[in-house]
């Protein structure tokens, strides 16, 4: 067994999932910036997507993180024993939410709480049908994929969950596909990997109506645009339409792995009886992950961040238009610079790193569209510098090809 440096280890001992790594070696990271082992600061625009809000170490979260570890770290199975940080993050988020989402199921990430929403509508439900859309993306567990809607994700994993149906989104023929025997329709608000799309508010309230017709729930995957990145705390409130199932995770645990799900008593009953332990999980709701989450969301609302999220929209919007730029797209600090082609994409996030420091990327179902997702923190200045530089980096980019 060799033992290098840790550029070794990576190239040679760390399982790959692509053949063309960015390798960048992180030494340490704090508020937008990373720093790399060969003295490079490079300004962090996505977040490690979509997480950290707060900009990477906020010291609130780490001094929650220290305190609860020396306190304690895992004791038991979620929800046997009564463990401080666990309820105090739960009785906040459900302070924060709709009276009917007033419980929340603790996990480890995104495709857990995915997992866990759409086991508990089909156990609260009865049924196992689900509808869900072209281009939404909810993980890469088995139960996850089989909801996402990119063929080429699922077809090598084959066979996956049967009887899920997808429909394109804001396509009003769903009302159709959504009948008395379809457990949930579960789906982003705002599609993040589908290239940054947006509901229609219409099209969502038909679906919310449909559902509640028909005794479908509802699942909302706010995990990409929870935690304020769209300017309110979930994107669900810009629609003023409520979930049955709310998922979550990413910037929830300010750095930390941690997900949720948030239901009313009632459908989480569905996990209590026949048999009971329904659904369990060893790590989930762990307690320095819930003490850092805790800190998360204190600092989220107390120093009023999300009001952010419309000012960096409105920047954006501003400063990105001109030669080879299509659009932007998204709400808040959850956008997408739609470029004409996929050779210009690549050329402008990698010419923004080499040349800029800057850290840009895609969404995984979309090659033309370069993902913005700053820091809630960022300063007007620093946040206006590099809107330029990437406006600039483009027209360059478009000229020359
Ligand atoms: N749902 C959405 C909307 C996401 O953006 C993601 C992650 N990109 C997931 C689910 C999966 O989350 P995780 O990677 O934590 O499993």
């Amino acid at each position: 067994m060799s033992q290098g440096s840790p550029r070794d280890g990576f190239f040679r001992h760390v399982a790959q999932t692509s053949d063309a790594p960015l390798g960048l070696e992180i030494t340490d990271a704090d508020g937008v910036f990373l720093r790399t082992r060969d003295g490079r600061e490079i300004i962090d625009f996505i977040s490690g997507i979509a997480v950290s809000s707060l900009g990477h170490g906020h010291p609130e979260v780490v001094r929650a993180v220290q305190e609860q570890a020396a306190r304690h770290m895992h004791v038991m199975v979620y929800g046997e024993f009564i463990q401080r940080p666990q309820s105090a993050l739960a009785a906040r988020l459900a302070s924060l939410l709709p009276d009917t989402l007033d419980r929340i199921y603790f996990v480890n990430s995104g495709t857990e709480a995915n997992e866990a929403a759409l086991k508990l509508a089909k156990k609260h439900t009865r049924r196992h049908r689900f509808v869900a859309f072209r281009n939404g993306y909810h993980g890469d567990t088995q139960g996850s994929l089989s909801v996402t809607g990119r063929d080429v994700y699922r077809t090598p994993y084959e066979p996956l969950l049967p009887d899920v149906t997808f429909c394109d989104f804001n396509d009003p023929a769903v009302k159709e596909l959504i009948t008395g025997d379809v457990a949930a329709v579960i789906l982003e608000p705002i599609q993040g990997e589908g290239g940054i799309i947006a509901s229609d508010p219409h099209w969502l309230a038909a679906v919310r109506k449909r559902c509640t017709e028909t005794g479908t729930l509802l699942i909302f995957d706010e995990i990409q645009s929870g935690f304020g990145r769209t300017g309110r705390l979930f994107a669900f409130e810009h629609y003023g339409i409520v979930p049955d199932i709310l998922t979550m995770a990413k910037a929830m645990g300010g750095g930390m792995p941690l997900g949720g799900l948030a239901s009313s008593s009632d459908i989480f009953r569905a996990f209590m009886f026949d048999p009971p332990l329904s659904h369990v999980t060893t790590f989930g709701g762990h307690p320095v992950s819930c003490a850092a989450a805790e800190a998360a969301l204190r600092v989220l609302m107390r120093d009023g961040l999300m009001e952010r999220a419309p000012e960096i929209e409105r920047k954006a919007r501003e400063i990105l238009c001109g030669k080879g730029i299509v659009e932007v797209r998204g709400r808040g600090a959850m956008l997408g610079l739609q470029l004409t082609d996929a050779e210009t994409t690549r050329k402008v996030v990698t010419h923004c790193l080499e040349k800029h420091g800057i850290l840009l990327g895609w969404t995984l179902h979309s090659n033309t569209l370069v993902r913005l997702a700053p820091p809630l923190i960022i300063d007007q200045t620093l946040l206006e510098q590099t809107l330029l530089t990437i406006r600039d980096a483009v027209s360059r980019v478009a000229e020359d090809l």
